[in-house]
């Protein structure tokens, strides 16, 4: 596995001038906040200057702005293994696991449990509490151990929510078994994909996945807080009711009537005006995402996590770091988990030398593996500077011990 020779036999090089990257970055955070398209810029200025600054108003109708959330979300849909009309860009990924509960107990009458794993990704988990406090305990939340998950499903559980690419171990679940376990028991299935669109083939609907959820601004590099997506099969559609019934999913939002009507098709789950800027640079991230071949992207990826563990095998045995990813590249994301009791100040170490990964409590350092821009010899860099960091002590300066914000 010599780095250099696999970034010669590299089908998608072509894509790393895409990208504006830093001089002196290794950055294997593009699982957090993807990298910069270089067209991104260009797209935004000509946005703003033209579009809004000079057409103004007109440009909802003349720039497709209007339709920027179905557009997006239909290119998003060939992603994702779903149909045109069944994906629509909007809001947050929080916002949407909401309204994907919401539409789950609607479809689903006469259940109210939502099940999860614990562990699983806090905002999910967080809004399965909130629609619990909010129907004083109508909606029941339920959490039980990852691998509890299927037979804790029962005759009153109205759907399970499980991320599809676990966001600190990397772990991936089958999606298509488990979604057939909900459905026997008469469960639904709801998933987040946030950490496995653009990095993983998703099929949802070969899955007979029911709604589903996920970020934009991650593997899909639509920029920070880029608007999220959210999936509704075509067979719930009509019957699923839109808890955020804002105007922008009525049927005729310009005929400003009183009573609410539900736009026929995924257009009702839109709740208000769409965030034009954050859509644009979406379309961007998404449209480049689609030129690559993802089982390219996957083949890459597996290649890139393999070479990562190889390299630190030394690592693990000479400074106690331990493998927190599933050790079989085939069981495991676009990236690579080690947990490490002084993770956070390691961490720190390694960006302040330029390496740019991330810590995730308690004790998890997560190097994310993005394909299109990462190369070879920069997993091999990385892992230098790491042994490095350790070998010298380096990590054990009290600047690195101190705690962001954010992580
Ligand atoms: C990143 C991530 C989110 C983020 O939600 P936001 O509303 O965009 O902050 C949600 N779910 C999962 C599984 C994630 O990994």
């Amino acid at each position: 596995m010599d780095p250099a020779a696999l970034d010669a036999a590299d089908p998608l090089r072509c894509f790393r001038e895409r990208f504006a990257l830093p001089e002196g970055k290794m950055y294997l955070d593009g699982n957090s906040l993807g990298c910069l398209p270089r067209e991104t810029p260009q797209k935004l200025a000509n946005l703003v200057d033209r579009e809004w600054g000079e057409n103004l108003i007109g440009s909802w109708n003349d720039a497709g702005w209007v339709s920027a959330p179905e557009r997006v979300g239909a290119k998003i849909a060939r992603l994702v293994g779903a149909a045109d009309g069944e994906v629509v860009a909007c809001d947050s990924t929080s916002v949407n696991v909401f309204k994907a509960l919401c539409a789950a107990l609607s479809v689903n009458q006469g259940r109210s449990t939502i099940l999860s794993e614990r562990g699983n990704f806090p905002t999910d988990v967080y809004m399965m509490q909130g629609l619990e406090t909010l129907t004083g305990g109508r909606v029941r939340s339920r959490l039980v151990d990852p691998e509890e998950v299927i037979g804790a499903i029962d005759e009153d559980t109205a759907a399970i929510l499980l991320t599809q690419v676990h966001y600190r171990t990397g772990r991936i679940r089958d999606m298509a078994t488990t979604t057939a376990a909900a459905h026997a028991k008469g469960a639904l299935a709801i998933w987040d994909l946030s950490h496995s669109a653009g990095a993983i083939p998703v099929d949802l609907n070969a899955a007979r996945a029911d709604f589903a959820v996920g970020c934009g601004y991650k593997f899909l590099n639509g920029g920070p807080g880029a608007p999220g997506y959210i999936f509704v099969a075509e067979r719930h559609q009509a019957d699923a009711i839109p808890a955020l019934s804002g105007w922008f999913g009525h049927a005729r939002p310009f005929d400003f009537e009183d009573r609410y009507e539900p736009a026929p098709g995924i257009t009702r789950f839109l709740a208000g005006t769409p965030p034009i800027l954050g859509l644009a640079a979406l379309e961007v991230g998404v449209d480049l995402m689609l030129e690559a071949d993802m089982a390219e992207v996957r083949a890459k990826s597996i290649a890139m996590g393999s070479l990562f563990t190889a390299l630190m095998e030394p690592l693990c045995a000479a400074h106690g770091f331990a493998l927190a990813s599933p050790s079989d590249p085939n069981q495991r994301g676009s990236q690579v988990s080690y947990s490490h009791p002084n993770a956070y100040p390691i961490v720190q170490a390694l960006i302040a030398r330029g390496v740019v990964g991330d810590f995730r409590a308690p004790d998890v350092l997560r190097f994310g593996l993005t394909p299109l821009y990462t190369s070879f010899a920069e997993i091999a860099s990385a892992v230098d500077i790491l042994r490095a960091v350790m070998d010298e002590g380096a990590w054990d300066r009290s600047e690195f011990h101190e705690r962001s914000a954010v992580t």
